[in-house]
């Protein structure tokens, strides 16, 4: 059994997109798309977790009963995806899980960070979490890129502690979930939804799946709410490269996850942890 995430996120939350709309208006409209992705997993018969920027909640109150009654798992992505390794955050986001929990009546149990941006200089998140009755995390990329990643972590899940962000902490209280990578060349490279699903030719993903599953390794996978429903997703001027990260191959991300959910089975975060007796 694979995991399947999805980041429920807008057009204007992108990292890369971020950058270039200060001052523009930023009327949310991937939000929109929000049925669009459930009667799709309704269709394949799949569970997944939404990692909801909590600013959506706020906007669109209904997601979150759309999302639990469809059988489906909300989890945390931050208000408003700041980075967790921006300047002084951490005091923003012990005020930000208590809003999200507000917000979801504590049905949230699980985050990813924006540009998993978790690493040395953000490993207080973990106990954050802990302390906020989390159960666990996936925000680990076991893979170096230029924007993020942590080469040396384990690549099966395993308790994540802020002391031990990249092996198992027998003591640790979160689990975390690192994303599938596979090996290219010699390199290790993310082969876990994304950009990667849009880039890199499908026979490589599904390659980086198997392999996994003969290790008994779950693959955990993400998908942009914005690469499913592209129609909903403007075009904003960017630098060449990266306006190709954001938006390579966007018209083909649906059809390549659905052909994914249609060979392998995927499933939300806590229903894996208690399939599996994780705990
Ligand atoms: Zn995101």
């Amino acid at each position: 059994m694979n995991l399947l995430g999805i980041d429920f996120e807008d057009w204007f939350h992108p990292e890369l997109i971020q950058r270039h709309i200060t001052g523009l208006d930023k009327t949310p409209t991937v939000v929109n798309g929000i049925d669009k992705i459930l009667d799709w997993l309704r269709k394949n018969e799949t569970f997944a977790t939404f990692f909801v920027v909590g600013e959506l909640l706020e906007a669109k109150p209904e997601l979150l009963d759309k999302i639990i009654n469809g059988g489906h798992e909300i989890a945390f992505h931050t208000m408003y995806h700041t980075r967790i390794d921006s300047p002084n955050f951490k005091e923003k986001f012990t005020e930000e899980i208590k809003l999200f929990d507000k917000l979801t009546s504590k049905k949230s149990r699980g985050f990813r960070a924006p540009s998993f941006s978790l690493n040395h200089s953000s490993s207080w998140l973990i106990d954050t979490l802990a302390e906020n009755n989390y159960l666990y995390d996936s925000s680990v990329m076991p893979a170096k890129t230029k924007l993020y990643g942590i080469p040396n972590a384990d690549i099966k899940p395993y308790k994540i502690s802020s002391s031990s962000l990249e092996q198992n902490d027998p003591s640790g209280k979160i689990t975390e979930f690192p994303l599938l990578t596979t090996k290219l060349l010699g390199y290790t490279i993310p082969a876990c939804g994304g950009f990667y699903l849009r880039f890199l030719p499908p026979k490589i993903i599904e390659r980086a799946i198997k392999n996994n599953m003969k290790k008994g390794i779950p693959a955990t996978f993400f998908i942009h709410s914005w690469e499913l429903t592209p129609e909903l997703m403007p075009k904003v001027e960017l630098l060449f490269s990266d306006s190709f990260i954001t938006y390579h191959n966007i018209g083909k991300a649906l059809s390549r996850m659905d052909s994914l959910i249609k060979k392998f089975k995927f499933t939300s975060f806590e229903r894996f942890i208690s399939e599996n007796s994780i705990n």
